[in-house]
């Protein structure tokens, strides 16, 4: 079977002596574990410096709640020769103080690939944690949380993109990395919202045709469909994150903070795209705002998106009208020190499925690297796209 499966083992070394083959007695002396964790003199040295980072968006009121869980994931890393990937809607002492490598879901799946450590954690949702296991089948891969899903990869399985591919045989398939591995393994190519627009084009071109199947999110591909003159088959499933901004938020944005720079993701609706100042993938955002280094910025997305550029570029005042992704905020500090200490919970893919699943993610990685595509509505073509 393909997905995640609780695969409880006993640690390694000796870090908890009565960690048992169950979960009650894992979650037992989890429990103890964290309650034994203080802060103290000698974790108060080991994480100044990490909150002289983040001390614009944790107050030194919560500091020594996050700081003896932080200094003890990064002891467990060590001893478990392990790294964690963070995506940018982790918390902020998450993404900053324990994620080895930052980013959105295309960067994120390249540090996969090429990562030497033995185990990697996901600091993400489980469609995250399954790419990071295809592109590393030997390395043990850790999703902290079971409940990390998405209303996106859970729109659409394997079997519908089967019977899609019946239906509409020699149109080439994308799926975005927001999909399962099972999804991904019926693709020709994946994209993520940083090249969906230039994976899109180039597939075309190869395939010599004029339309292109692009799944499963609806707002995306009717962004791509906006920017190029493929026509787009496009399926129903939504962020529930994304889908909830309206072109009402953004008028509301503009009367009550005028100047502000209005930044939205492309799962987005459309009408939220029209109205926004730019669009482009978490990873584009950040880079406009190192770029243009506005006064006040708003960024229409998921909520720790905001605190983690900000942490970046204290100098930008960040305007926070934003919602909160419940799967994402699964991922505790909480649940890594527990990932890492009993190494859960494991990530465990079909060997053949996912290794049709990698073909779909090498063919988006072997795409020379471009510049993150930009959803420009000023410069919208007519757009040819059906539902299917
Ligand atoms: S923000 Fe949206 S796309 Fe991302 S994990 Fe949450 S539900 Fe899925």
């Amino acid at each position: 079977m393909v997905g995640l499966t609780l695969l409880p083992r006993p640690p390694k070394s000796g870090l908890v002596k009565t960690a048992r083959n169950t979960g009650q007695a894992n979650s037992l002396n989890l429990a103890k574990g964290h309650h034994n964790l203080v802060y103290d003199s000698q974790v108060k040295a080991e994480t100044d410096a990490l909150y002289q980072r983040v001390n614009k968006v944790i107050s030194p009121l919560e500091w020594p709640a996050f700081a003896p869980l932080i200094a003890a994931i990064n002891r467990l890393k060590k001893e478990r020769d392990a790294v964690i990937l963070a995506h940018n809607y982790m918390t902020a002492e998450i993404f900053n103080c324990v994620g080895d490598f930052r980013g959105d879901s295309l960067g994120l799946a390249r540090e996969a690939a090429n990562v030497s450590a033995k185990v990697i954690v996901q600091a993400g949702v489980h469609f995250m944690a399954e790419t990071s296991k295809i592109l590393s089948p030997d390395k043990m891969v850790l999703i902290p949380s079971l409940e990390a899903g998405c209303s996106l990869a859970a729109s659409i399985t394997g079997e519908d993109v089967a019977l899609i591919k019946q239906r509409y045989p020699g149109i080439p398939v994308v799926t975005y990395v927001n999909t399962t591995a099972e999804v991904k393994a019926q693709s020709d190519i994946c994209c993520t919202s940083s090249n969906a627009i230039q994976v899109v084009e180039t597939l075309a071109r190869e395939w010599g045709v004029d339309q292109v199947i692009l799944l499963p999110d609806e707002y995306l591909a009717k962004n791509v469909a906006a920017q190029t003159k493929i026509k787009i088959l496009a399926w129903g499933g939504k962020c529930e994150v994304h889908e909830r901004f309206t072109p009402d938020d953004i008028a509301e944005i503009r009367a009550s903070h005028p100047g502000a720079v209005i930044l939205a993701h492309p799962e987005c609706p459309p009408e939220v795209v029209a109205v926004s100042d730019f669009t482009g993938s978490t990873g584009a955002m950040s880079d406009y705002v190192e770029v243009h280094r506005p006064k006040k910025v708003v960024l229409i997305t998921e909520c720790s998106m905001s605190d983690n550029v900000a942490v970046a570029h204290p100098d930008v005042e960040f305007i926070k009208p934003c919602h909160l992704c419940p799967h994402m905020k699964m991922i505790t500090l909480e649940a890594i020190y527990d990932a890492l200490l009993t190494l859960r919970y494991e990530v465990v893919l079909d060997p053949v499925i996912s290794a049709r699943a990698k073909k779909a993610v090498d063919a988006m990685l072997a795409l020379p690297s471009a510049p993150a595509g930009i959803f420009d509505p000023t410069r919208a073509v007519p757009s040819h796209l059906e539902l299917i």
